[in-house]
């Protein structure tokens, strides 16, 4: 296990990230193969496990307590966060954070963190001073190290560090290879090290896409570089978490693990040799080959806009789009709402071809919409 050094501490590279852990059928953590999953990461020389008061329904944070209780309280790292969208008033952060301590079992956490901070929740947490409750239970020996999870654009992250940098030690992000030219992440990265923040990464895998990487081709173009380096085969995985982990700046990588096999697998990856340059350099080829084999290659030009039943094109691609990057496993948004508040859709089609003979990219904007509402209809059944 490789480790990073954050302010003297040695953390692992790889962190468990306690939001994927194995169910029962009826919802609940399975512990005894959590359990075991706990005690493979502690071999493989884990020393940071994540979780949140929402992970599981707020049983991650239980779980936690039960099975950290039975290795010493120094040998890991505990990091927790605060729902701040939970958080009505100052009297409720304390409530919860109380909550978080008694759940999980401890005196202290050793990371905590403002969760999930985006445009919207910051209003908020402006409002009630969070960073200032935070830098309070730091002040008291109950947190350790402070930071904030970021789902919000660069300009914010700027905002949030040119006014807090002095108290916020660390931040979270997401990254990964996908997105680093697509979405923000590059941008994200750039501002927390403007201002010399360490990072912690999470989704390096993409919500488990690039730990499958659906296009043989891109595989092959990554392995193919391996190989020119002299190195043996490694998982798909490898190449997502050893890409984040060599970022300068980035102190922990988590992941939401959710079988021994991918603890196993990714306790590889991060004891093993580090991205070589030929990996790096075929990264690119390997996200354009990525996105060309599961992506619509929509430009978002506009030049459909005469559709006569008035469907938004581009912006349906773009979200079939976003959902094939993350595997079409839905996050905290409702696809349904989501899909809905674009309007007409396949269905409204009448098949005049107006768009396709317009589309610069050659898009079989037909059967793609077609397709994408049968892809949609799916996941939805799936998971709504
Ligand atoms: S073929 Fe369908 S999507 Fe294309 S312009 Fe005509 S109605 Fe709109
Ligand atoms: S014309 Fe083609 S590339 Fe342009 S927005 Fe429409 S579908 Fe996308």
């Amino acid at each position: 296990m490789r480790y990073h050094e954050f302010q003297g501490l040695s953390v692992s590279a790889l962190g468990f990230g306690m939001m994927r852990l194995p169910r029962l059928e009826d919802g609940r953590i399975n512990r005894p193969a959590a359990r075991e999953m706990v005690k493979a990461a502690f071999t493989g020389g884990v020393n940071y496990f994540d979780t949140a008061y929402k992970y599981h329904d707020g049983e991650s944070e239980d779980f936690c307590g039960e099975v950290l209780a039975e290795y010493p309280r120094d040998s890991y790292f505990l990091a927790d966060k605060l729902p701040t969208w939970l958080c009505e008033t100052r009297q409720k952060a304390e409530d919860i954070f109380s909550e978080q301590l008694r759940k999980c079992r401890t005196d202290y956490f050793d990371f905590y963190l403002l969760h999930s901070v985006d445009e919207e929740h910051w209003t908020n947490i402006e409002k009630l001073d969070l960073v200032s409750f935070i830098k309070e239970k730091k002040d008291a020996g109950l947190a350790r190290h402070i930071g904030f999870s970021a789902h919000c654009q660069p300009a914010l992250l700027e905002e949030i560090f040119s006014r807090y940098g002095d108290i916020l030690e660390f931040v979270q992000i997401q990254l990964n290879y996908l997105d680093w030219d697509y979405i923000d992440a590059k941008e994200l990265y750039a501002v927390a090290r403007k201002y010399n923040k360490p990072l912690i990464i999470m989704e390096p895998l993409r919500g488990g896409m690039l730990a499958e990487l659906p296009s043989e081709e891109a595989y092959n173009i990554l392995t193919a570089a391996t190989k020119a380096s002299g190195g043996a085969s490694v998982s798909k995985a490898s190449y997502g978490l050893r890409f984040v982990d060599q970022l300068p700046g980035v102190f922990c990588t988590l992941s939401g693990m959710s079988t021994l096999s991918q603890i196993e697998e990714n306790i590889a990856a991060f004891s093993g040799a580090p991205l070589t340059e030929a990996e790096l350099a075929a990264i690119p080829q390997a996200v354009s080959k990525l996105r060309s084999d599961i992506m619509i290659p929509c430009t978002a030009c506009d030049y459909c806009y005469e559709c006569p039943s008035k469907i938004k094109i581009p912006q349906i691609f773009k979200l079939y789009n976003n959902m094939a990057a993350k595997n079409f496993i839905p996050g905290w948004d409702s696809l349904s709402e989501m899909y809905a508040e674009l309007g007409p859709n396949a269905h409204d089609c009448i098949g005049c071809g107006n768009c396709e003979s317009h589309c610069p990219q050659k898009i079989d904007i037909i059967a793609r919409l077609q397709a994408v509402d049968q892809k949609f209809a799916e996941v939805i059944a799936a998971h709504e």
